[in-house]
């Protein structure tokens, strides 16, 4: 899909590249088609490639644990997070369905798949991450991960042909899965080698309360115990467990996390540590070269060190950031500043987190009740906000954000907040 850059008389300011300024982005899914937009958006009137491994144009991936997981109805194609019509406003190259396979950054080019080379000005790495696998038990057919769409009706299938689903690792992909399970009435068993689900993102009182909200439907929740193996010849039929304990079983999902998408840049010479590293400009140390979303390694707001997320408005803020830096003269970049933010839909709760906690922090229930499912916490240090989480309480998180991103006094919040503190958690 190429097409003449037109002006569009939008630019930003005065350090817009000159229309001839090729931008490449490899990864078309959620950081890079938004890199692509708030580039143009932004005034970048120069050719712009977006390269992607999927056939598919850039969908959303929180459906595919959730509503597109438990429909009834078979969906015909990914949920698009733009719409085909208005691809051309964008006036890229899409090239869909071939793979980056290398960086060459003394001659700015980026290898393709297909043998192709493709010049670029700027490149920014979007290529996201997969799911970790466990290489010994890939040969079951009836062991999945969930990352691509395709993961997504491989699953269903499998789902609506089972009486007893298996999730091994309780985060927030494994809780959806494990509440996916009983909603198109599976036995579930989640195994969680932590002692709590969560944990280290919640902490173990919270985290309890996420254990709880699974048994509460029904959920058979192992925890503080690994899978030692998988029993079968071809499917899995059987989960032995550490404990010594066997779960008898039709599907297993495999829900441990996921590993950036990076195999591609080796000896390109972009440090890579489980991501691309990168400074508070999203940039590398290879001149021209930056990394958005799930692939970045970065300083967010809150970080000590840079660390890699895997949050959908991450995915954005990045993108963000990154696409400004792109076009700004070096002493008009921005540094990202956006507060981290996820969510996660497992039965009738949402799970809501801001900011980044760390295990030394000090954790209230300011309003709630975490046995109902229902509650707000706010963490804190030194009597400093830093992170905030919430079940079924999007207004009052909501509330939160300014004083996470400001590190207002803990006791200010409260003050102010329409809320009474109810029980300290842990200090
Ligand atoms: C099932 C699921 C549910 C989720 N639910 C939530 C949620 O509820 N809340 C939340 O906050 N976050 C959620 N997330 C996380 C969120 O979707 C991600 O943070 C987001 O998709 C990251 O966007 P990205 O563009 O960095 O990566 P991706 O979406 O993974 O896109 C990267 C793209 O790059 C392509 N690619 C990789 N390597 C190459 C290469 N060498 N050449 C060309 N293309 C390449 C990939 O094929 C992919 O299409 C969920 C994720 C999944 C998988």
């Amino acid at each position: 899909m190429t097409s003449p850059a037109t002006p569009r008389g939008t630019a930003a300011s005065a350090s817009v590249p000159t229309p001839g300024h090729h931008v490449v982005i490899v990864g078309a899914g959620l950081s890079g088609l938004r890199t692509a937009e708030r580039l143009r958006r932004l005034g970048h009137t120069g050719p712009l490639t977006l390269v992607g491994e999927e056939a598919h144009a850039a969908y959303d991936r929180p459906p595919l644990s959730k509503a597109l997981l438990i429909q009834d109805e078979e969906p015909a194609a990914p949920p698009a997070l733009r719409a085909a019509e208005k691809y051309a406003e964008l006036d890229l190259d899409l090239r869909l369905g071939v793979r980056a396979e290398a960086l060459v950054p003394g001659e700015r080019s980026v290898v393709l798949g297909d043998g192709s080379r493709i010049s670029y000005d700027q490149l920014v790495v979007a290529t996201g991450s997969r799911a970790r696998r466990v290489p010994a038990w890939e040969h079951h057919p009836n062991v999945h991960t969930l990352r691509t769409f395709e993961d997504c009706l491989a699953l269903r299938a499998d789902l609506r042909a089972a009486r007893h689903l298996t999730v091994v690792g309780a985060g927030v992909l494994g809780g959806e899965v494990a509440a996916g399970g009983r909603a198109l009435g599976l036995e579930v068993t989640l195994v969680e080698a932590q002692a709590a689900p969560l944990e280290r993102v919640l902490g173990a009182e919270l985290g309890a309360g996420v254990a709880q909200l699974h048994r509460d439907h029904g959920v058979d929740v192992r925890l503080g115990v690994a899978v030692e193996r998988l029993g079968g010849d071809h499917r899995a039929e059987r989960v032995v467990l550490g404990d010594g304990t066997v779960v008898e079983t039709d599907v297993v999902v495999v829900a441990i996390g996921s590993v950036a998408e990076t195999t591609w840049l080796a000896g390109s010479g972009v440090r890579r540590a489980d991501g691309v590293l990168c400074n508070q400009y999203g940039a590398t140390a290879v001149p021209g070269v930056h990394v958005v979303g799930d692939a970045a390694v970065m300083l967010h707001p809150g970080a000590t060190t840079p660390l890699r997320l895997e949050h959908w408005t991450s995915a954005g803020d990045t993108a963000a950031v990154v696409a400004h830096n792109v076009l700004a003269a070096p002493e008009e970049r921005k540094p990202l500043t956006e507060v981290p933010y996820f969510w996660s839909d497992q039965y009738d709760v949402k799970i809501q987190g801001l900011g980044l906690p760390s295990p030394e922090d000090r954790i209230d229930v300011v309003a709630g009740d975490v046995a109902e499912h229902s509650f707000l916490a706010v963490c804190s240090r030194e009597g400093r906000v830093r992170a905030a989480f919430a079940m079924s309480m999007p207004a009052p998180l909501a509330r939160c954000r300014k004083a996470v991103a400001d590190g207002t006094a803990l006791a200010d919040l409260l003050a102010a907040a329409p809320w009474t503190p109810k029980k300290k958690v842990s200090a």
